[in-house]
């Protein structure tokens, strides 16, 4: 009998991500750099620890409420208005979800119908892709240039709008790329999606990261966008939490709804214990945050300074997120090769820019969620290694 044949095929036909497949390879080899996962290197702050460690102790180990305790979801509403410019009712409209990738999931199921077109970056988080195969919606890329700091323009995404565009994805700081959105690109496409009713699905995971000039705003702040944007928080990155599952969708009520029965229909609610955690993340001391941040300023230099000193491949400073977008066409190679003998050989180990799409070919992500150290010696191994190209 044809297992496959019967199934879903949105499901098992969607794309496996190429960050798995570089990273499961690696995962069995020694001696390897790591730059490869996009996983903060730090541990969680210790307040985060002791508020879950109280949480177990005091038998907090039920059910909550589907969209999360209100207690989160208050504290999330104060950081959101005060931080974001976001004003959101925590009752209807702000939802604690597993992850942001829980809230990226139930939002576009909750906006997209089948054959509906969504505009995504080119390079592109492969994980939106996934998710619209699984829901039949057809990606529409606007490429991100480096010459443009890997931003979305907006004339180029008004070129790709149609009367089925549906949603915008916009995920500033970016990641593969490292790039954050001007205010002035930001205010362009927000008026574009306001005057004709788009949706916008806006991907903040790495807000806090903000490693340059270029400042982080929240685009459901903007005039007209209140009702149409759905902002998609973590905790993942900002508090190295990625292993906790808590993130926040945040929406007008109507969208809200939907996606807590989605939510409601798949895992239920966020883990109990995580989300006392949460509250302690939010509301707790956050020089946690800053020292992290510092670092990670610190390590895009390094990396970023490294690579240009090598003259074979070329990288500007990342501005957010801690992913440096390193430019290697001056090799003409393509960039998995280029990856998996920069693996085998120069024990380093990073994801090629083709993973991410078309327009990634040519560049390869290193996360730099890593030591100096590692890093320092991962840049003095590279530069070995393309001598030898
Ligand atoms: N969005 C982007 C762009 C990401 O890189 C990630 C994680 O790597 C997420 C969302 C989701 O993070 P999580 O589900 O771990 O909160």
């Amino acid at each position: 009998m044809d297992i496959k044949a019967k199934l879903n095929l949105n499901v098992i036909n969607a794309p496996m991500s190429g960050i798995r497949k570089i990273s499961d390879m690696v995962m069995q080899m020694k001696d390897v750099v790591r730059m490869d996962l996009g996983e903060p290197d730090f541990d969680v702050p210790e307040h985060i620890k002791e508020a879950a460690i109280k949480a177990i102790k005091d038998g907090f180990s039920h059910y909550t409420p589907g969209p999360g305790i209100m207690e989160l979801r208050k504290a999330a509403a104060v950081k959101f208005k005060s931080e974001n410019g976001l004003d959101y009712d925590p009752e209807t409209e702000i939802t604690v979800t597993q992850g942001g990738i829980g809230a990226i999931f139930s939002a576009l199921q909750t906006m997209v119908n089948p054959g509906d077109e969504v505009i995504v970056s080119d390079p592109v988080w492969p994980v939106y892709l996934g998710v619209l195969g699984i829901l039949e919606a057809k990606p529409v890329f606007v490429t991100i240039k480096e010459k443009n700091g890997f931003n979305m323009m907006p004339d180029e995404v008004k070129a790709k709008i149609t009367s089925k565009t549906k949603v915008i994805v916009i995920n500033s700081p970016n990641n593969p790329t490292g790039g954050v959105m001007t205010e002035s690109n930001l205010k362009a496409i927000a008026k574009l999606a306001a005057e004709r009713g788009i949706f916008v699905l806006s991907d903040e995971s790495y807000e806090k990261l903000i490693l340059g000039k270029t400042k982080h705003l929240s685009i459901g702040s903007l005039p007209g966008m209140r009702d149409l944007t759905v902002t998609q928080f973590t905790l993942s990155k900002t508090y190295a939490m990625t292993g906790w599952r808590i993130g926040f969708a945040v929406a007008p009520k109507e969208i809200s709804a939907g996606l807590r029965k989605v939510s409601l229909y798949t895992i239920t609610h966020a883990n109990s214990v995580a989300q006392k955690a949460a509250v302690a993340a939010l509301t707790g001391p956050q020089d946690c945050v800053a020292k992290m941040v510092e670092a990670f300023r610190g390590r895009a230099k390094i990396i970023s300074e490294g690579l240009n000193a090598t003259d074979k491949i070329s990288c500007i400073q990342p501005e957010g997120a801690f992913y440096a977008f390193a430019n290697i066409s001056k090799l003409n190679m393509k960039s998995e090769d280029f990856v998996l003998k920069m693996i085998k050989e120069a024990r380093v180990s990073a994801v090629n820019g083709s993973s991410f799409g078309e327009s990634g070919e040519g560049f390869v992500r290193f996360c730099f969620a890593n030591s100096d150290e590692n890093i320092k010696e991962a840049v003095k191994r590279i530069s070995a290694f393309v001598k030898t190209l």
